[in-house]
């Protein structure tokens, strides 16, 4: 299906107002040439969105991925830019400068750490990165950490560049940045929502707008779907994308206790994770320390056709984590940071990504239809970019050939053709079922099992 970009006066509805419709929108509004709609199902941030967290992970570590490393840096300098911004407001920052502190072990690194830090120092961004000679040196930095090292993760490099967003708070400052420009929102559950994309009766295969959960059409030019993990419910998108459910949990350290302080000086952590997935934050200043795991995830088939889509607490208010993951997290933090043995979780989520085959985004004209572009299949790792993103976007839209554009096209990928490594490509071809019935490790464990005072789940 050949793509004709948009001309000046043309409108651009772009469905989802998250991390990538949010960016796109704002880049495009700069052009002042565009009429730019927004359209989603909830207010902005939307709740269960990917986006909407308290803190993501801002690291330029990418392996031996130049492409994001690259762009990571471009985000750092908006980053910076937006603090600013922000500063002047009497807002407090976005971006949080506390290194990334990548461990991994037995005495050497892992392959994935080793191929970050080669990257790193060949690019010239050597500078970023502390690299730690021995166990003693990784405790005397992070005392914090004395448990982990002692327990096996006890080779270290910070990268001090990176660190942590508050998600939610971006999202709402780049939404800001958009109303300011005169991009139109469309937000809630009936007028918000798109139910299915519009075609011209007389050419079937090309998209004329929208229609939204109340029956109304809205007509465009272009449609632009950056609606995250709910992609592939909304689009045919031949499996590119698949909707993975990963695990999110808090902690609440009480305000009188010395972890407290201590963990408020932490930088971004991760525990081997190319072969462990997890990783962590620094206290916030609620108090709350959050720990995730990058993993393949679990799939929510819907019964029409199989296809995943997300479940989030919107929905199903009661929704924890699965049981199973929960062990694995308590098994983990036992050796990693034994002192969360003694806390209650406070709370759990599972978050959707749109994943891809191969952990590259799917930012392209869409294979099948005319005037429809597709801004998904982030991977779990597309919030740092929010930034920035929107700009490679807009690039697409308009037809501009970068590196950007032809990492991120439409690529008819099978499965085992991934270039994923460790954890996340093992598992891609056996992702588990959420609250499958037959599966006790995947019901959802209760708020009675997050309590420390019941050691054996
Ligand atoms: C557990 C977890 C941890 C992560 N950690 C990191 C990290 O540390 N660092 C990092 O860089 N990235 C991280 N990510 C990834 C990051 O959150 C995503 O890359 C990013 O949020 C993707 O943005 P998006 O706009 O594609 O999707 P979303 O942010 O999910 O936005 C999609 C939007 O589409 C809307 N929508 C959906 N369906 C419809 C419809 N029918 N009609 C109208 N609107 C609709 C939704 O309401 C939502 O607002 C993480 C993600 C998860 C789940």
């Amino acid at each position: 299906m050949s793509y004709t970009p948009p001309n000046t006066g043309n409108k651009i509805i772009i469905v989802g107002g998250g991390c990538f419709g949010l960016s796109t929108a704002y880049a495009l509004s700069l052009k002042n040439m565009y009429d730019i709609y927004v359209y989603d199902r909830q207010e902005i941030p939307a709740p269960d969105a990917a986006s909407c967290d308290i803190n993501k992970i801002v690291r330029m570590d990418y392996a031996n991925d130049t492409l994001y490393m690259h762009l990571t840096v471009e985000a750092f300098h908006m980053w910076h830019q937006w603090n600013k911004e922000r500063a002047e407001s009497n807002l407090s920052p976005v971006f949080h400068q506390s290194g990334v502190l990548l461990l991994s072990g037995k005495d050497q690194f892992s392959d994935f750490e080793k191929s970050c830090m080669k990257t790193i120092r060949e690019a010239g961004y050597g500078h970023y990165i502390t690299e730690y000679k021995s166990s003693q040196e990784i405790i005397e930095a992070f005392p914090q950490f004395k448990n982990a090292v002692e327990n096996g993760f006890n080779t270290a490099y910070l990268n001090k560049a990176g660190g942590w967003c508050n998600s939610s708070e971006a999202v709402k400052h780049i939404y800001n940045k958009c109303v300011e420009n005169g991009v139109h929102f469309i937000l809630g559950q009936e007028n918000g929502c798109l139910e299915n994309l519009e075609y011209d009766p007389a050419s079937p295969d090309t998209v004329v707008g929208i229609k939204t959960k109340d029956k109304k059409i809205h007509y465009a030019d272009r449609v632009v779907l950056a609606t995250g993990s709910w992609t592939a419910g909304l689009v045919e998108m031949h499996k590119q994308v698949v909707a993975s459910g990963q695990q999110v949990i808090h902690f609440d350290a009480p305000p009188d206790a010395g972890l407290r302080k201590s963990w408020e000086n932490l930088p971004v952590w991760c525990g081997d994770l190319s072969n462990t997935g997890y990783y962590g934050f620094p206290i916030n200043a609620d108090g709350r320390m959050k720990i995730g795991k990058h993993s393949s995830g679990y799939l929510n088939p819907r019964e029409l056709d199989g296809v995943s889509v997300p479940r989030t607490q919107v929905t199903h208010t009661t929704d924890t984590v699965p049981i199973g993951a929960l062990r694995e997290f308590r098994q983990f933090l036992g050796k990693f940071l034994p002192e969360t043995s003694a806390l209650d979780v406070s709370c759990g989520r599972v978050c959707w990504y749109s994943d891809s085959i191969d952990g590259d985004f799917v930012i392209s004209p869409h294979p099948d239809y005319k005037n429809l572009i597709v801004a998904t299949g982030d991977s779990g790792h597309g919030l740092k970019f929010i930034p920035i993103i929107g700009f490679k976007i807009r690039d697409i839209i308009e037809g501009i050939d970068t590196q950007y554009s032809r990492a991120w096209k439409w690529r008819n990928m099978e499965t085992q053709d991934t270039k994923l490594d460790g954890l996340r490509a093992d598992a891609l071809l056996q992702r588990l079922i959420l609250d499958e019935p037959n599966n006790e490790a995947a019901r959802m464990a209760t708020i009675d099992e997050f309590k420390a005072s019941r050691p054996r789940l």
